[in-house]
């Protein structure tokens, strides 16, 4: 038998997230955004389940190749673009749409030979992140340039916002760079491209921003990206980390627990070891009061995390035994409140569930 830990991935869940982000973004299609092994979710779960999805949007060229060889064969988005010329023919021959953000990029493009079937470049403009993308006065020569090539055809402008959760943002408002993204398009004159320009945070929060092509990521796993909490959205967890008591320990008022013995009962306390650490994903700057579910009860953790296990205060559950089910994060415990204890978002928490831990499907 396997160590009892396990990532439970509700694929219906994954699929009512998505039909949430297609009503928010119609009439805009939406790619539903799979980097990072689907945010931990499993790149072959997350196409189980988004099946009916406009397009899937990556990072990873081996991704991306990896859900052609696993019969996808509607677009795909690499949103980084390329990092390699030897990447071009493959990218090419499995119709793999590209982001190009930097000239470096279409020197590349000019200097590969490719054949003439056109592969399809999304023209990324920087509107203040100041990460990718060209500025808007960069973009009609990268747009001149990229038209001159037959084996390119420019489809879509984009742009990604630096502060779209945040209203109070005065340093890069969302209208500041909605203002940058209409010079970019003006520059163009006569030229229209379609439009990609909004992330989970501009779609649920944004609705007066008028997209072609949403990038949905985190709201498609339950996740919220702002303050407001994922079950306001009417997002469902689509993963709950569980794992098992392994060990009960009855301690003293005044004994400690773990290592740097961080925590100290003042009084006589029932501890529960759980079968999950730091080396499963689980974070280890979480602070003593971090939430889990000890069958289906809240209780808060209690001293350091280390490598293979974490320590819960359960002197109120009565019926917390060896054995008993703990809910790390996912459904009845939601991964943002654990994040915001750990001073951290839900996005890397779900991303750096540890390859030993178990997916397991379920709806
Ligand atoms: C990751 C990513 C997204 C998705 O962002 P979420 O906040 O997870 O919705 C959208 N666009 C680009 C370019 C990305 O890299």
């Amino acid at each position: 038998m396997p160590r009892p830990i396990s990532a439970r991935i509700h694929l219906s869940a994954l699929r009512h997230n998505y039909a949430v982000a297609r009503e928010h973004a119609s009439p805009a299609k939406v790619w539903a955004v799979v980097k990072a092994n689907a945010y931990g979710h499993g790149l072959e779960h997350a196409l189980t389940a988004l099946e009916d999805a406009d397009g899937l949007a990556l990072v990873e060229v081996d991704g991306a190749l990896r859900l052609r060889e696993l019969g996808w064969t509607k677009p795909l988005f690499l949103l980084e673009g390329f990092f390699h010329t030897a990447d071009l023919p493959l990218i090419q021959q499995h119709r793999i749409d590209v982001a190009v953000h930097c000239s470096e990029q279409i020197t590349l493009l000019e200097q590969a030979s490719l054949s003439s079937e056109p592969i399809q470049v999304h023209l990324k403009v920087n509107g203040g992140m100041n990460r990718l993308g060209f500025r808007p006065e960069q973009v009609a020569a990268a747009y001149t340039r990229l038209s001159a090539l037959v084996q390119v055809r420019v489809v879509n402008l984009m742009m990604h916002f630096a502060n779209a959760d945040d209203e109070f943002n005065s340093r890069l408002p969302v209208a500041e760079q909605c203002r940058q993204f209409e010079l970019a398009q003006a520059s163009l004159g006569d030229v229209t491209l379609g439009v990609s320009l909004s992330n989970s945070a501009v779609n649920l929060l944004h609705t007066s921003i008028h997209d072609g092509w949403a990038r949905a990521g985190i709201m498609l796993y339950g996740g919220s990206p702002s303050k407001a909490s994922a079950d306001s959205f009417d997002l469902r967890p689509a993963m709950t980390l569980q794992s098992e008591l392994i060990a009960v320990q009855e301690i003293k008022a005044g004994e400690s627990i773990g290592y740097g013995s961080r925590f100290v009962a003042d009084k006589p306390m029932r501890i529960g070891v759980v079968a999950c650490g730091y080396a499963d994903g689980y974070p280890r700057h979480a602070v003593d009061g971090t939430p889990l579910l000890i069958n289906g009860v809240r209780a808060p953790l209690v001293g350091r995390v280390s490598m293979d296990m974490i320590t819960v205060d359960i002197t109120d559950i009565n019926d917390a035994r060896v054995g008993a089910l703990v809910t790390l994060w996912g459904q009845g415990l939601p991964i943002d409140e654990v994040a915001h204890f750990c001073g951290t978002i839900g996005y890397e928490l779900m991303c750096a569930v540890a390859p030993r831990v178990r997916l397991i499907v379920g709806e």
